[in-house]
């Protein structure tokens, strides 16, 4: 039998998880699953300063405790090491956010098996949790729902176009089983779900070594390697800063019932591959040179989300222009390439 390992477990006595902490009161017990990746930590960080109590679980696969760093010390954190594929026993919350499961290709496509497992028998394991206690659970789910689209820009209408057999399908396809369970738990178990397709999303907290294009072109910009374009460069992508999207899960956690989703979240702000070297390139200063490389099996040829239903619903765009949110991303990558012990291995 596989336990869960324990970090930091505190049930502090002036946050009570019976009635003081239940929805509609300010302070709420909330979980983050994937709470010490990238997304997690800072959704975390907001939850912590909003005088919530926050249970994190996370299997470490991907984040790191580093994340947490500065909320370790908080008592009203805990951190829980623990695999989502298992059924969870850590009490009942008031919400919960799904965000476990490797985001970056590489990673995802590592173990794709523990990644689809990640995505169905996670989801459900949460599920079952919010069913027990109640909760209202919002699913971290993606645009790679929408495949390689061919609806552009797309809306949550799009049903996608996504290859079932290929390298991506264990994330993609992971995804959207993930969505049809929460609809069927709202449907068959009344549970008060949403469901957030994130689009692209960056910022300081991503791992040098994620291998996502911005963390990719900015450490390869500040440590003088070769930039690495797959495929030509003129596929298209829309980057959102990682402040505005934890606005966006957060307000659409607290969005009236009938706001389920899917909703669309990201910054319909598009840019080739191409345009993102450059502008990386030119902001770092860097004398290093573009490269191209072969293209990934089904790499989406243009990604761009519609977001009136988030414009609409609840009253959120996003705020923070490319440039601003790449000159804070370098702000960090510059540090964590200066100091590679204190942060992750580069
Ligand atoms: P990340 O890899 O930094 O974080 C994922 C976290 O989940 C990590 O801390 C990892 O250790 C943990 N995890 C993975 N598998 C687990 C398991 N089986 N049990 C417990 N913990 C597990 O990625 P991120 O960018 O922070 O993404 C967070 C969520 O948002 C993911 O669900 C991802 O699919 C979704 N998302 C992110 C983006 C984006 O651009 N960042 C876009 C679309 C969707
Ligand atoms: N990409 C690239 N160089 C890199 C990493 C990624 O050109 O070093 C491309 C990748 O092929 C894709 C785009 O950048 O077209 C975004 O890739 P990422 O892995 O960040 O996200 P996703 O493909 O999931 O949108």
């Amino acid at each position: 039998v596989m336990r869960s390992r324990v970090l930091q477990w505190r049930v502090p006595s002036e946050f009570p998880s019976n009635g003081a902490t239940s929805r509609g009161g300010s302070r709420k017990r909330i979980l983050v699953t994937g709470g010490a990746g990238f997304l997690g930590s800072h959704l975390i960080e907001r939850l912590l300063e909003g005088g919530n109590e926050v249970v994190c679980v996370d299997n470490f696969s991907t984040g790191n405790l580093q994340n947490l760093r500065g909320m370790l010390r908080n008592k009203r954190l805990s951190v829980l090491g623990h695999d989502i594929v298992l059924p969870l026993d850590a009490g009942t919350f008031d919400e919960i956010y799904n965000l476990a499961c490797p985001a970056s290709p590489p990673h995802y496509q590592a173990d794709p098996v523990q990644t689809t497992k990640t995505c169905v028998l996670g989801a459900l394991n949460v599920l079952e949790i919010a069913r027990i206690s109640n909760a209202r659970i919002l699913q971290a789910s993606t645009s790679e729902v929408y495949g390689d689209p061919t609806v552009h820009p797309q809306p949550e209408t799009y049903w996608g176009n996504v290859n079932s057999t290929g390298p991506r399908a264990c994330y993609d396809e992971g995804k959207r089983c993930a969505e049809s369970l929460f609809f069927d738990y709202a449907r068959m178990h009344g549970v008060s779900i949403k469901v957030a397709r994130i689009f692209n999303t960056y910022g300081p907290r991503m791992r040098p070594d994620d291998g996502r294009v911005v963390s990719n072109f900015v450490v390869q910009a500040l440590k003088g390697e070769d930039i690495t374009i797959y495929g030509s460069g003129s596929q298209t992508r829309s980057f959102c800063y990682v402040s505005d999207l934890v606005d966006g899960l957060m307000r659409l956690m607290a969005s009236p019932d009938a706001v389920n989703g899917p909703v669309n979240l990201g910054n319909p702000a598009e840019f080739t591959i191409g345009e993102l070297a450059s502008i990386v390139v030119e902001m770092t200063g860097s004398q290093s040179n573009i490269v191209y490389c072969d293209l990934p099996v089904d790499d989406p040829r243009q990604r761009r989300p519609d977001i009136t239903i988030a414009k609409d619903s609840l009253d959120w765009v996003p705020h923070i222009s490319l440039k601003d949110g790449l000159s804070q991303t370098i702000d960090y990558f510059e540090s964590a390439v200066a100091n590679p012990d204190d942060r992750h291995p580069l």
